[in-house]
């Protein structure tokens, strides 16, 4: 891993133990619809939480307020003991803070691979040029796209630009990161090298919450499964458990659709 440090220590008056994410009574209307429906969830530092469920259920409505990309009606999240701030420098840090992978990628089309990875540092981690463009070499070359740097995105394959996306996320040192299907947009011998990085950034000891139907992934990335119905967490359980013995019908239904 070089010198880029994935496992952060706990902040002030944050202990190991307690959630590093941590959702508590969290409700989101869109309009008459009920989209997050008294959402508790805590995610502790070093955990990967695989989150899945059918299209509508959401999913990515759940990250999205983690990085505060949508605000909340009621309830709390914190991050590391603190509350999301509302707006500002502080929001800046916390979306550095909150690594995001979309599924389209989400690449500036005008800045090289490089300038991709290099960006926020300068901007929110207040990097010189010749550090950050060190540290986005590094990350580039770890997620196996380092020969790629002065292309521009769209000279690169899906997979090589998911990565780049990985990359840029990391170059933040995030405390958590949050994939949102950052597979499903990819054609299928594109996928691999994806969930590769994905798995390593695992091993690695990263905090990770991802949205995915990679359901190999699941089995073999997760500490835990997350299973989403209708705005509700409907059953939580290890990946064993859930996949060999889902106790809701919503589970079964789901399971018996996509296995
Ligand atoms: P998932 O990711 O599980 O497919 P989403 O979180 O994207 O689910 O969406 C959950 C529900 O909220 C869906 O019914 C979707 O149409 C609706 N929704 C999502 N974003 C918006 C929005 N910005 N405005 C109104 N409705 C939305
Ligand atoms: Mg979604």
């Amino acid at each position: 891993m070089g010198e880029v440090r994935v496992v952060e220590e706990p902040a002030d008056g944050a202990r190991a133990a307690d959630g590093l994410v941590v959702l508590r009574g969290v409700d989101k209307h869109f309009g008459a619809l009920h989209v997050l429906q008294d959402i508790d969830l805590s995610v502790a530092r070093g955990e990967v939480v695989v989150v899945i469920g059918p299209s509508g259920s959401g999913k990515s409505t759940l990250c999205r307020t983690i990085n505060r990309l949508e605000t909340i009606d009621s309830g709390t999240i914190t991050i590391d003991g603190r509350p999301l701030p509302q707006e500002g420098r502080e929001l800046a840090r916390l979306r550095a803070d909150v690594g995001m992978v979309f599924q389209s990628f989400n690449l500036f089309a005008h800045k090289t691979v490089l300038e991709n990875v290099t960006l926020g540092q300068v901007k929110v981690r207040r990097l010189g040029r010749a550090a950050s463009e060190e540290k986005a070499r590094v990350l580039l070359d770890r997620v196996g796209v380092g020969a790629q740097a002065d292309k521009y995105p769209a000279q690169l394959s899906g997979g090589q630009q998911q990565r780049v996306a990985i990359a840029r996320a990391l170059a933040m040192d995030p405390k958590v990161m949050l994939f949102d299907e950052p597979t499903s947009a990819l054609d299928p011998e594109m996928i691999n090298e994806v969930l590769d990085v994905m798995q390593q950034l695992a091993r690695d000891g990263m905090t990770m919450i991802v949205v995915t139907h990679e359901m190999g992934f699941a089995r073999s990335a997760a500490n835990r499964v997350v299973f989403m119905a209708d705005g509700r967490i409907v059953e939580e359980a290890s990946p064993d458990a859930f996949f060999s013995s889902p106790r809701s019908d919503r589970a079964k239904d789901f399971l018996s659709k996509i296995l």
